[in-house]
């Protein structure tokens, strides 16, 4: 995966040194200084943090596997982020996954900095009790780096509440007597975790979409319509009208999406195909999302394959090969599976105009710019996928305070700060010639140029 950060570096900072609001205390050479600084700061993360854990298997074999928790930045708070249990994980990877975190939490001005962590397996290849164990052996590994106040981890790909439950019972014994509620988010309603986390980050994905592709276009409408910006244009071609709509990916993020599109009379979009790492289906009068989410919750996460399982569970779709989904004629994708899925190779086979990043980095640094010189809107995972961290926030202060919010108390408030940071937002990206990334970038790293200012970091 090719660094972000490098992108930020490139273009985002440059836009800044030409801002008048951007350090506007310092002038000239001193300006100057304090934007290398800022630069080299941005672009190395503060500590890599990596071990073998030694793994003892059922079948009496032991392994040891690499693991990996990246601190990115912790200028706006503790470090912050999730952990992913794949087998293609690797160092490059998770420095750059922590400091898309380190952006995602500046940009929705949550107090959190940024961080990633990452154990090289395939978790379907373990047991239960090797999982445990894996799980155990992280957190004895790490344990003096992690903490309520010091570094925070959460669920990614891979890993859910059962896996953050064990960490967090495992950080509890091994510190006795320390706070040990808000030393891990996403944990399971009972264990301490948030009504509605689980659901976050898919419901966040769909929000984004619609206030951008629906209410903010509805409200500017005459204002659009008279600017000359390309991604204007491209908006208001989708506005007011029912959109076509495939999901990449049916895990947490992609069918909480899909079923939150499919349930959305206002819009009166349909989910036209879904995939997984198995099988693409498609269905243009719109697919029975909940039908489908039955599915996967009876079918150990997978959906059907074969024309038998469609119908015996009365399922109108044809059956599609797996990358089949990227290159279908939509209005809009939304990317929630893992990164780099639209890449040079594939980049011109993709007919959406509007692509939404409900995974981390999905699209690799060229083909964005090969869309986005197309005038296709990519909603960038920093802006569209911070739902599942806003909750983390929320359950992190339920922790605090022993006191628990309700599912709407919950909802209310993560779409609340959405909505207020796409306000924030939306209105400069349709005025400026920049894509959406950029834009979000900008006002990410705008926030934490001034808090590190503050702080007499910069000089
Ligand atoms: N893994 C999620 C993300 O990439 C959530 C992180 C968190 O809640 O800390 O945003």
């Amino acid at each position: 995966m090719k660094s972000y950060t490098g992108g930020i570096v490139e273009q985002s900072l440059d836009a800044l040194l030409e801002d008048d609001s951007f350090l506007p205390d310092l002038q000239g050479e001193t300006r100057n200084k304090a934007f290398t600084s800022l630069v080299s700061i941005l672009s190395t993360p503060n500590h890599i943090h990596k071990s073998f854990l030694r793994i003892s298997l059922e079948n009496g074999k032991v392994i040891r596997v690499p693991a990996f928790r990246v601190q990115h930045n912790d200028t706006l708070g503790p470090y912050k982020g999730g952990i992913r249990f794949h087998e293609s994980v690797n160092e490059e990877e998770v420095i750059n996954l922590a400091s898309l975190m380190t952006l995602k939490n500046a940009l929705y001005e949550v107090p959190f900095g940024g961080g990633k962590g990452g154990v090289v397996i395939n978790p379907r290849e373990f047991e239960i009790k090797e999982l445990h164990s894996i799980c155990k052996k992280y957190v004895q590994y790490f344990s003096d780096i992690l903490g309520t106040d010091k570094d925070i981890p959460a669920p990614d790909v891979g890993t859910g509440d059962r896996e953050m439950d064990w960490m967090m019972a495992e950080y509890k014994s091994i510190h006795p007597g320390m706070p040990y509620r808000g030393s891990f988010t996403g944990k399971s309603v009972v264990n301490g975790g948030s009504l509605g986390r689980r659901e976050a980050t898919g419901k966040g994905v769909y929000f984004t979409f619609r206030y951008l592709f629906h209410d903010f276009i509805q409200e500017h409408k005459q204002w659009l319509t008279n600017s000359q910006n390309r991604f204007a244009q491209t908006a208001l071609t989708h506005a007011g009208r029912p959109l076509a709509i495939a999901v990449q990916g049916f895990g947490n993020v992609g069918s909480i999406a899909a079923l939150e599109a499919y349930n959305c009379d206002r819009l009166q979009s349909k989910v036209v195909a879904v995939s997984d790492r198995n099988v693409t289906l498609y269905n243009s009068e719109g697919l029975d999302i909940p039908e489908l989410v039955k599915f996967i919750t009876v079918k150990n996460g997978d959906l059907p394959t074969t024309e038998e399982e469609l119908a015996q569970n009365s399922i109108k779709a044809v059956i599609y090969d797996r990358d089949k989904i990227l290159s279908l004629n939509v209005d809009a994708l939304f990317l929630a599976a893992l990164e780099d899925q639209i890449h040079e190779e594939n980049v011109e086979d993709v007919k959406a105009q509007i692509i939404v990043e409900g995974a981390n980095s999905p699209v690799t640094v060229e083909a964005d710019e090969t869309l986005s010189k197309r005038g296709v809107i990519i909603v960038p995972d920093i802006l569209a996928n911070a739902g599942g961290v806003i909750v983390s926030y929320l359950e992190w202060l339920q922790g605090r305070e022993t006191q628990f919010y309700s599912e709407e108390q919950v909802f209310k408030l993560q779409l609340d700060k959405m909505k207020t940071t796409l306000d924030r937002i939306l209105p400069q990206f349709f005025a400026d010639p920049f894509p959406l990334r950029q834009n979000c970038y900008i006002h990410a790293v705008m926030k934490l140029s001034t808090v590190l200012y503050r702080q007499g970091k910069l000089y």
